[in-house]
């Protein structure tokens, strides 16, 4: 027999709360290696002793089969004088101070659990709390890291013998599984499974405790319920999202593809938007003027229990009154949901973070992040280079905020729109703990130049810390690099609704050669005027107004054109003389605002009740199969503008001529997508680049995104997208956290 060796291995990436122990454990016995494992704050340590060749088929097994739920990035082996251990053992958890190790995001129910659960006679039978090392809850009772069940709201729970005998044995699926529990030991539900679900026949409205927050659910294909929690939610159109039971479900509603059930059944199982069918028996009031559905499948055992042959779908939103954040405790669900629900359905184990549903989309064959939050955060999205600690404070919608360390961002889960008192709350106790949990002290931070958001108040608050303010768009397109691992020139398009830019006015349709350094902002839309703030958003009849003015003039009288039929003639009158006079108005370049404008010209919407609703139905009514592009004319200044009043003249020709609304929307479409082809062919020509990123919010219109990179890509461009953030304003804070690493280089 050869001499022992003695090697110290260090794992590190999601190697915490995904069964790498019991992993490293049984390998070790089955290669007669002698040692131990532990969790330390910085990944995994081991130490094996034994015979060199199967040292070797260890770390090999190590990297190339670890479990499934384990991602590892790093391997780092050192030799050590062996010490002549006799077996192999799992050690206590170890505190390594000033290291990190990611925690993993919440998994759905493995299959081996739920057959636990569906199995009579098991004795997890019907058991909503069911888990194992592959599945269960993870960030979401997290307090502290290392992941152990004393730092997580499981720790009220003493196992019973039989959990305990599972969680000590190491060839069980359960072996150091911390949330590990059954019906004699574990948390408790309030009202029984089938008393929630007699009530959902019935009709009313229940707040379910979840995994990251409550839901409030009813039966989608019930009217009345529907309308109903609308009603109470104070929401007026905004879609509501699907649970299923499983994927044949889905496809009853919706049509699905490869990609598409691929995400449904993924373990993060985020809310999947797919097309509905349209014969399908659910509430119109679920998803007014919208041709797709948000649906998702069950990711707990608790939500397996509400399906059975005469259950197959039901509404899960968000339990919170209008844009508050998600309610997560008990009292707090009785308190503020109690003017929503008919009924709770409550259990004892603590929610510690508030986590709410992500949403994802397919296109170009892969999924897209739209939301990011249960089962993606806090997972990081890996860099290419090392970056300071660093806080990127987000923007204003859709919020989520960044931390920087070593080569990881670690973006929080979505926060909401920072625009009530609640939200902030969340945001300052999320950003608390994920410094807490990932031990980062920022030595900057990096916030929007918008004065008015709330991010950036807390920016300024914080003056023992460098400041860096990050114009909005550059943050779009250096998120899209990041995420991309394009580190040198590129150029950018980032087109949404908002994003205050250097000349103090509202940009939104920008054309940069950006890279992490800096940009150079080089074509932008033609401002034109948006009278009366944050009222111009919600009523697009005033962006079709200034369109009309700015390309008619006081010609504008003479057109007969449905929109003066159907908004109040006062009404016009006084939008139209604060736009000719430059009263409470501001300048707008946004791509966001011709959309709501060209709306509201072929008259799909005048007005909106949640973001983008105008420009989502402007897309859901596009005819397939319509080639047609309208003129525009690109001035070549110094700073090139786009001109659109030629588009805007035939497109009011069209709606005089009586063209199908579907055949102008689809035009419209197709001419920003050219549009955008024809600014980076000349700005290639200038510049000698051709990697082009799209981002912001309005390149989550599936229509434009399609036609635009087929367009670029048939001009040989390279053409980058978001996958792992959002096109939206929810990816803001990847891109101002590596500017702002850029910047303090
Ligand atoms: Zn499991
Ligand atoms: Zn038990
Ligand atoms: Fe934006």
């Amino acid at each position: 027999m050869l001499r022992p060796v003695r090697q110290q291995i260090r794992v590190r990436g999601i190697v915490q709360g995904v069964g790498f122990r019991p992993f490293v454990y049984n390998l070790a016995g089955k290669l007669g290696l002698a040692g131990y494992v532990l969790n330390s704050s910085a990944g995994v340590l081991i130490e094996v002793e034994g015979e060199p060749s199967q040292i070797e088929r260890f770390v090999r097994e190590l990297s190339e089969n670890p479990p499934p739920l384990a991602q590892i990035e790093e391997i780092a082996v050192a030799s050590l004088t062996p010490a002549g251990s006799a077996a192999f053992e799992i050690r206590e958890s170890l505190d390594e101070p000033g290291h990190l190790a990611p925690v993993s995001p919440d998994v759905s129910t493995c299959l081996d659990c739920l057959r636990d659960v569906q199995t009579p006679g098991n004795r997890r039978f019907g058991y909503a709390f069911t888990n194992c090392t592959n599945c269960g809850p993870r960030y979401t009772i997290t307090r502290m890291i290392p992941y152990d069940r004393p730092l997580t709201t499981m720790a009220c729970f003493a196992m019973c013998e039989r959990c305990l005998r599972e969680y000590e044995d190491p060839t069980n699926r359960r072996f150091h599984a911390q949330p590990n529990a059954c019906p004699d030991c574990g948390p408790a539900l309030t009202l029984s499974i089938e008393q929630a679900r007699e009530l959902l026949r019935e009709g009313r409205i229940v707040a379910i405790k979840g995994l990251g927050g409550f839901h409030l659910v009813c039966d989608p294909f019930n009217d009345a319920a529907v309308r109903q929690l609308r009603e109470r939610k104070k929401r007026s159109d905004k879609p509501f999202a699907l649970m299923v039971p499983d994927v044949a479900a889905a496809e009853k509603l919706c049509f699905a593809s490869d990609a598409e059930r691929a995400a449904l059944t993924s373990i993060r199982r985020p809310i999947v938007i797919l097309e509905r069918r349209s014969d399908s028996p659910l509430s119109p009031a679920l998803a007014p003027g919208n041709n797709t559905l948000g649906v998702m499948l069950p990711y707990t055992p608790l939500h397996h229990l509400l399906f059975d042959e005469s259950c197959r779908a039901l509404v899960m939103t968000s339990g919170n009154l209008s844009e508050e954040p998600i309610v997560t405790g008990n009292r707090e669900a009785a308190a503020r949901l109690q003017s929503v629900a008919d009924a709770f359905l409550f259990h004892n184990r603590d929610i510690h973070t508030r986590v709410d549903d992500s949403v994802a989309r397919v296109f170009a064959g892969q999924e897209r992040i739209l939301r990011r939050s249960r089962g993606y955060a806090p997972h990081p999205v890996t860099l290419g280079f090392p970056v300071a600690e660093i806080l990127a404070c987000g923007a204003e919608l859709k919020n989520t905020f960044c931390l920087t360390k070593d080569h990881y961002a670690f973006l929080s889960q979505h926060i909401g729109d920072l625009e009530n008192y609640e939200t902030l709350v969340f945001y300052r106790e999320t950003l608390d703990r994920m410094k807490q949990l990932f031990r980062i002290a920022p030595a900057a931070v990096a916030y929007d130049l918008h004065p008015q958001y709330l991010s950036t108040k807390l920016a300024l608050e914080m003056t023992d810390c460098r400041q860096i303010g990050v114009q909005h768009h550059h943050a779009h397109i250096a998120s899209c690099m990041a995420e991309n691992g394009i580190e040198g020139k590129a150029i950018g398009v980032a087109f949404d609704g908002t994003g205050y830019g250097t000349d103090g006015k509202i940009w939104g349709g920008e054309f940069l050669i950006a890279d992490f350094a800096g940009f150079e902002r080089r074509a932008h839309f033609r401002y034109i005027a948006l009278a009366g703030g944050d009222r111009a958003v919600r009523e697009p009849w005033r962006l079709a107004l200034s369109y009309l003015l700015d390309t008619f003039g006081a010609h504008v009288d003479s057109l007969d054109l449905p929109l003066f039929r159907r908004v109040a003639s006062k009404k016009i009158a006084t939008v139209r003389s604060m736009i000719e006079r430059r009263i409470n108005t501001v300048e707008t370049s946004a791509a966001g605002r011709l959309f709501d404008a060209v709306a509201s010209i072929v008259g799909v919407r005048d007005e909106v009740n949640f973001e983008a609703q105008a420009a989502i139905e402007l897309e859901t009514c596009a005819l397939p199969g319509v080639d047609a592009v309208y003129p525009f004319e690109l001035e070549e200044d110094v700073l090139w503008q786009i001109d659109v009043r030629p588009m805007i003249e035939r497109i009011i020709r069209d709606v005089l001529a009586a063209k199908p609304t579907g055949w102008i929307s689809a035009a419209f479409h197709n001419t920003v997508a050219a549009i955008i082809g024809e600014v980076c062919l000349r700005l290639r020509s200038a510049e000698g680049i051709d990697s082009v990123c799209l981002s912001g919010g309005t390149f989550q219109n599936v229509y434009l995104v399609e036609r635009t990179v087929a367009g670029l890509r048939a001009n040989g461009f390279q053409v980058f997208l978001h996958s792992k953030v959002p096109p939206n304003d929810g990816g803001i804070s990847l891109g101002q956290a590596v500017i702002a690493n850029a910047t303090i280089l």
